[in-house]
């Protein structure tokens, strides 16, 4: 086993995106960085990209839906690093493919197709549990564990709510939104069962970024989105917990 000061950061959906952005942001401040993709392939070629900046990456295969190689990247992660500093959970799924929110007039609740929403689910909800659980043993042996969840402001109720919002002129979303909207409900769960453990949980949402999930509709770099998952990846052990966050700071529930 390695043993280091350097914190490691494992990443679900590493290989692009806002995850290939935090973990481009954490090795660059001198973690470790796992950078979790379900094809080793696109692992492999993104932790490579993040080494040749000078970083210390190691791709993970991992399929937040598959307990395999959840179960193999806590056992291979334990091995090889013997903790975790630092989970993002930020692996997910829009059910819709590639599109703006706006266009995801397939996730309108009256004519939803049940499977999406449970494959949906699948991946944004019950995968963060499955990876979560996975991996607390080992972040139970950092001194300072953070767990990020990606979240999104369209899973805030209070913006869903307010007809004259942010969010109006959007689909009402029988999926992505409420997968969101649960992911919250677990940060904050999560967050209760482990404050006494000096575990801070807290929620990100990163703004409209380009990347494949909204077909690059977005108008924010994925560096950009990655601002807020860094800062509450990197929080002081007085930082919150239990928290949703922007950039520019707390997003109503
Ligand atoms: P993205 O570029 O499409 O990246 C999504 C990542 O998740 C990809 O690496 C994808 O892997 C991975 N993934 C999907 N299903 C997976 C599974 N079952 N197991 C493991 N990995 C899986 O999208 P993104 O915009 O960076 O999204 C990152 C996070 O930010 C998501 O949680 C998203 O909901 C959230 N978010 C994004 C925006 C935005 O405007 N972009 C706004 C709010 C919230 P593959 O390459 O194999 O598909």
């Amino acid at each position: 086993m390695q043993t280091t000061d350097q914190k490691i950061a494992l990443i679900t959906g590493a290989n692009k995106g806002i995850g290939r952005a935090t973990a481009e942001r954490l090795a660059g401040l001198g973690m470790t960085v796992l950078m979790g993709a379900r094809d080793p392939g696109h692992g492999e070629e993104a932790a490579a990209a993040v080494r040749a900046g000078g970083g210390d990456a190691h791709a993970v295969t991992l399929d937040v839906t598959d307990a395999a190689t959840v179960r193999e990247a806590a056992r291979w992660t334990g091995e090889r690093f013997g903790r975790l500093d630092v989970l993002i959970n930020n692996a997910a799924i829009t059910g819709s493919g590639r599109v703006s929110p706006v266009d995801a007039v397939d996730q309108i609740p009256s004519g939803v197709d049940l499977d999406m929403v449970r494959a949906v689910f699948e991946t944004n909800v019950f995968g963060v549990i499955a990876v979560t659980n996975a991996m607390l043993p080992l972040l139970r042996r950092s001194p300072a564990p953070r767990i990020v969840n990606l979240s999104s402001g369209g899973g805030s109720l209070a913006l869903n709510s307010d007809p004259d919002g942010p969010l109006t002129g959007l689909p009402p979303s029988a999926a992505y939104s409420p997968s969101k909207t649960a992911l919250n409900a677990l940060t904050v769960q999560y967050a209760n069962e482990l404050r006494k453990d000096g575990i801070l949980v807290n929620a990100a949402a990163p703004g409209y970024v380009a990347t494949d999930i909204n077909d690059h509709q977005g108008f924010l770099t994925p560096a950009q989105g990655a601002e807020v998952v860094v800062r509450l990846a990197t929080l002081d052990a007085d930082g919150p917990t239990a928290g949703f966050f922007s950039v520019d700071g707390p997003v109503p529930w």
